[in-house]
């Protein structure tokens, strides 16, 4: 093993990947300047506040700083030195930070002050082995459990035995009772009972009392021990046998949920096939790096996140999006580990670690879901402890009134008190919610719906208006270009050559469909400069020595530049067709006009029918187009109102003004420039997931696929899992007032509301894991 710092092989490599790192951070929109010392890992960059925020820029300087050494380190693990492999290095280099920026990181100590961040970067550092061998930490925590599971029983496997002993160890001491065994001997079995049956039950309630707190285990334990305590052995084993057996099943059922996702991963095959030089040869996923090439054949599962360099196939995404209709696949597109391969043979780029994998987050973030807590299991936990401080006290005043006040006989009495501790406590009370919002996410994650936790899906469930961005979303997002009207002495290639150079450092799907444009004609596109995009109205920069501006109205409005009248109306005309027309403009004179024209997804309309029928009040469209487009879209779509001509700030004031108006807003958007609206609303539900890590990261609810149809299925699972929390609770309520009835009213055995008790509780599982089974 050797280890290999930094410091050791940038020299004469540093400043060419430097400069790359640099140019690429200095392409993204807000971005203006960037100094980066590859040796010393200092970063100064300069960026406009208007439009990238202080977090925004942090996280894209940081990812990016950490792919350029991390490159740097694995560059020298497969021991290309010298300038030719530092050359390779900055252009992978570059394109990775294309692919990456976007991905969200944990942000370095740094300054930020006035648009400026000054930041030390992560340099990881990586060991490397002999050949290649980048250690990660998934890795070692897949040995640890290995070792774990070689030598040490599993909780579930412990908690079977436990049963099973209370079980026979109880029924041994019954039939002794009967059969005049020996009074000895039936003590040590009924102890042995008693220990097996309370082990967990027990622990649980000392770790609850230190935290001075009391909970339901703990009411058990005292009534089983009462129950001896008054001679009735067998009934308090059967109480403690009944009690572990029904953890043991809800801690199966409850597990089943976590598992459905976990499994998930194992989806992805354990290897891969790289190409190495000339050669192809089998490698455990996790040594992949970042740039190899993996060739993936038909039928396959895909090892690892990629982009396709070679081949095209039609590739079957539900492990990821939910949906099974293939989606095809060609050179640059992106493909996710665990995803099936249809019949082309694909040779992709690996664009994330093993770890790092689209399917890897997913699991991450539905176990990070499943363990936040639901806001009304929140308002349960509260409410277990002055409940089970209740139930305790009452227990106390059920023996002290009749035995010491009362007179009666101490025996029926304190047997009565126990029933009491029983059939009063809460299990199915607590378990209610988490075993229903449990298995709602599972299910959602399983149809490409991830919900970020259980206060999002029940909030979901509470929504009445729907916000959405129209571009992306209710359109497709992918604008033809329809008219490119030269206004100077240019002709239609020169304007569109023009404006394409400048656009093609736009994430905007408008500038998209310009560079589109333009390659289909075939152009060259001159190189651009002093990018800079201005939200909400277009973009300005430099190409061939001229100051570019391309924008709608707003943006010569608020530069105060008149449009002539001649141009105007030309655009408007235009527009009141449902075009987007974007002006282009160098100093002094107008260039020309762009116009292109985005439709309206089929599925559109139907969506919108299927959550009005879903109980959503309103179903309202904000956009930053202009009102003319707007109004023929919303027309078109069936949206109840409009927004039009909005700025991103402008999204977050209207979405107030719907909060207060109708009550809790979800909005939906692509997650890309939709973040500020996305925060505001209640709900964020953010589309495309599976493309954009920046959507993961901001929205409460994501949908991994770009399929409208799972917006009303979220909001159908959210309110069907509202709805069997509910039944839960007012099942777990009856069910204790009807056997505190009969203990008062009827004499209840023990043992029979130990049966209602524990069974409704069971019960009350089973009914929340039906969720993992809910269709639209
Ligand atoms: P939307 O609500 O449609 O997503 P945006 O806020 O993204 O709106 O953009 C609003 C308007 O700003 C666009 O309709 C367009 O006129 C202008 N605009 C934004 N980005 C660009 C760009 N890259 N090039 C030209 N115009 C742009
Ligand atoms: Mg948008």
């Amino acid at each position: 093993m050797t280890t290999i710092e930094l410091e050791t092989i940038s020299p004469p490599a540093g400043t060419r990947c430097t400069d790359v790192l640099a140019d690429t951070l200095e392409g993204y929109a807000g971005i203006e300047n960037v100094e980066f010392d590859l040796e010393s890992g200092q970063l100064k960059a300069v960026f406009d506040e208007r439009i990238i925020s202080n977090e925004s820029a942090l996280q894209v300087i940081n990812k990016a700083g950490q792919i350029a050494a991390t490159r740097a380190i694995q560059c020298a693990a497969k021991k290309e030195h010298g300038v030719a492999a530092c050359a390779n290095c900055a252009g992978a280099m570059g394109e990775m930070l294309i692919a990456q920026y976007q991905t969200a990181a944990t942000l370095p100590v740094a300054n930020i002050q006035n648009g400026v961040i000054e930041a030390s970067l992560n340099q990881p550092h990586l060991t490397v082995g002999e050949e290649r061998t980048v250690s990660t930490s998934s890795h070692e925590k897949e040995d640890v459990n290995e070792e774990q599971g070689g030598f040490t029983l599993t909780q579930e496997k412990k908690e079977v035995i436990l049963t099973i002993v209370t079980l026979l160890t109880a029924l041994a001491g019954f039939i002794g009772t009967r059969t005049g065994m020996e009074p000895m001997l039936i003590a040590v079995l009924y102890g042995v009972a008693y220990v097996a049956g309370g082990w967990y039950g027990v622990q649980a309630s000392i770790d609850a009392l230190r935290e001075k707190q009391i909970n339901v285990d703990l009411l058990m334990i005292l009534a089983a021990i009462g129950a001896a305590f008054v001679g009735q052995p067998a009934e308090g084993a059967i109480l403690l046998f009944l009690f572990s057996l029904s953890n043991t099943l809800q801690s199966y059922a409850m597990d089943r949920s976590r598992k459905a996702i976990e499994k998930l991963l194992d989806l992805r095959p354990a290897t891969a096939t790289l190409k190495r030089g000339e050669k192809w040869i089998d490698v455990p996923i996790d040594e992949l790096l970042l740039g190899d090439t993996v060739i993936v054949r038909p039928g396959e599962r895909f090892p690892i996140d990629g982009s396709v360099t070679n081949g095209q196939s039609e590739v079957d995404q539900a492990a990821i999006t939910g949906e099974s209709v293939p989606v095809h696949k060609n050179i640059n597109d992106n493909v996710f580990a665990g995803t099936v391969n249809g019949t082309g043979a694909l040779e992709i780029k690996v664009t994330r670690l093993a770890k790092d994998t689209t399917l890897a987050r997913i699991v991450q973030m539905v176990e990070d879901a499943q363990s936040t807590k639901a806001q009304t299991q929140r308002m349960l936990d509260d409410f277990e402890q002055v409940y089970a401080l209740i139930v305790l006290g009452a227990a106390a005043l059920l023996i002290v009134v009749p035995y010491f006040l009362l007179g009666e006989a101490f025996q029926p009495t304190f047997y009565r008190a126990m029933t009491w501790l029983v059939v009063a406590s809460p299990c199915a009370l607590v378990i209610s919610t988490p075993a229903s919002i449990l298995s709602a996410i599972a299910n959602g994650a399983r149809n490409g719906v991830l919900f970020k936790g259980g206060v999002h899906l029940e909030k979901t469930a509470t929504l009445k208006v729907l916000a959405f961005d129209k571009t992306g979303t209710l359109t497709h997002g992918m604008p033809e270009m329809t008219e490119i009207i030269p206004l100077s002495d240019m002709d239609e290639d020169g304007l569109l050559r023009l404006t394409a150079a400048l656009e093609a450092r736009s994430e905007h799907p408008l500038a998209k469909s310009i560079v589109r444009s333009a390659h289909e004609r075939d152009l060259d596109l001159p190189p651009s400069t002093n990018f800079r995009a201005i939200p909400g109205q277009g973009v300005e920069g430099k190409v061939e020595g001229k100051t570019l501006w391309i924008g709608n109205e707003r943006l010569f409005e608020e530069r105060g530049v008149a449009i002539p009248a001649d141009v105007l109306s030309r655009a408007r005309s235009i527009e009141d067709e449902g075009q987007t027309v974007m002006y282009a403009y160098a100093a002094p004179n107008f260039l020309g006009l762009l116009a292109v024209a985005d439709t309206l997804r089929e599925d559109a309309v139907e969506m919108i029918k299927a959550l009005k029928a879903a109980g959503i009040e309103r179903v309202v469209m904000l956009t930053g187009d202009n009102p003319r487009v707007a109004a023929k879209i919303a027309e078109r779509a069936g949206v109840d109102e409009y927004h039009a001509n909005l700025l991103p700030q402008d999204k977050v004031t209207v979405l107030k003004n719907l909060q207060q108006k109708y009550g809790p807003v979800a909005m939906v958007g692509d997650g890309v420039n939709d973040a500020p609206s996305l925060a505001t609303a209640d709900i964020g539900i953010a589309m495309g997931g599976a493309g954009t890590d920046v959507a993961i990261e901001t929205a409460d609810v994501v949908l991994m696929s770009d399929d409208l149809e799972k917006i009303p299925f979220a909001i159908g699972l959210a309110r069907h899992a509202k709805k069997v929390v509910w039944q839960n609770l007012v099942f777990a309520l009856a069910v204790i007032v009807l056997l505190v009835a009969g203990a008062f009213g009827a004499n209840l055995a023990l043992p029979l509301g130990v049966v209602g008790h524990e069974g409704s509780t069971v019960l009350v599982v089973l009914n929340g894991l039906r969720l993992l089974g809910y269709k639209a």
